[in-house]
């Protein structure tokens, strides 16, 4: 793999011609920062002859499918940056504010309440992938105006759901970050876009998805030259029934091995039951979770979306002090 320097575009044309007429397959993947991938194993000389062109960042052998999402020894994690947050950095990144957004008064009743308890960023779906076609289907471009007017108010960046082109298309003008959920890991067309749209990504595993296949996801959105992404864990399909998932913290530690791509936990939707919450959160900080992504709502009894599993600010403080607690213990700032 040959990973260049982001404004090199002639010069990555003419290293691909040199690849070619040494009969080596050149592909170029990606738009904005460019590489190159050879097939064929090539030996060492040629490695450091490719590495010495100018214009060239770095060269390197890659072995395995996680072409651009594989980590190699070296590698630190990449670190993310929305609004304030810089996830990956070291510090835990707290996502937070309410499944679904349903007003101004409500969405800025949960941001008010998660910015002073020290979230930096804010969660609120505006197009909801929800089971049932009669279930509330969010507020759409109106959710995205209120998302906007309430993370100015509040100095909160904002993530939301994309589950489709029109809906991406709209998202990029109000929102920091764009979430594909879980629903959609495997909805390649989309992994493209969003890896096109020039803004961070929130990528949640598929209910039933594999590491492997939530990898091969990120390599969907980081083959179009867009490497600001975020991983989630937010529970599997299992045969309990107690949580509404499985939260498969081993994950946490595993993606670190694999990957230098951060990873965030979502105890919300991975337990689905609000007394698990706060314990979930802490372990997730424990194995190494570079953030989380918590429900709040200023009224959960009253939400239109996944209020069961949805914390009270007064809930959601003592979880972020819990958290702080342990955070520290592990030298790790909030
Ligand atoms: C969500 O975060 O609102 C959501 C729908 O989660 P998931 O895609 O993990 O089910
Ligand atoms: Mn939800």
């Amino acid at each position: 793999m040959i990973v260049m320097e982001t404004d090199s575009s002639e010069r990555t044309t003419e290293v691909s011609r040199v690849l070619r007429s040494l009969g080596l397959n050149a592909r170029l993947v990606g738009s904005g920062r460019i590489l190159c991938t050879v097939q064929e194993r090539v030996d060492a000389g040629l490695l450091d002859t490719l590495a010495a062109i100018p214009g060239v960042r770095l060269v390197r052998q890659v072995g395995g499918p996680f072409i651009l999402s594989g980590r190699a020894p070296e590698d630190r994690t990449t670190v993310v940056r929305v609004g304030r947050a810089a996830i990956g950095s070291g510090e835990v990144t707290v996502i937070a504010g309410p499944c679904a957004v349903e007003s101004r008064e409500q969405l800025l009743g949960a941001a008010q309440a998660v910015a002073v308890a020290g979230a930096k960023i804010l969660r609120g779906g505006t197009y909801k992938p929800r089971t049932s076609p009669y279930s509330f289907q969010g507020m759409e471009r109106r959710g995205l105006e209120l998302m906007a007017e309430v993370a100015a108010h509040t100095g909160l960046a904002t993530v939301t759901e994309v589950i489709d082109e029109r809906s991406l298309e709209a998202a990029v003008e109000y929102v920091d970050m764009l979430q594909v959920g879980s629903r959609n890991m495997q909805n390649f067309q989309l992994l493209r876009a969003v890896g096109r749209a020039g803004k961070p990504v929130l990528l949640k595993r598929g209910m039933s998805a594999t590491i492997e296949e939530w990898l091969m996801a990120a390599e969907y959105i980081l083959a179009e030259g867009n490497d600001q992404v975020v991983l989630c864990e937010r529970g599997i399909r299992t045969f309990e029934t107690y949580t509404r998932n499985t939260l498969d913290l081993s994950a946490v530690s595993l993606i670190k091995n694999l990957s230098h791509l951060p990873i965030i936990v979502d105890p919300s939707h991975a337990t689905g039951r609000p007394e698990l919450i706060a314990p979930m959160s802490r372990a997730a900080v424990a194995a190494g979770a570079d953030g989380i992504i918590v429900e709040v709502h200023p009224y959960p009894e009253r939400a239109l979306c996944d209020g069961k599993q949805s914390l009270d600010p007064v809930a959601f403080n003592r979880l972020m002090v819990d958290v702080k607690i342990v955070a520290r213990a592990l030298g790790r700032e909030i």
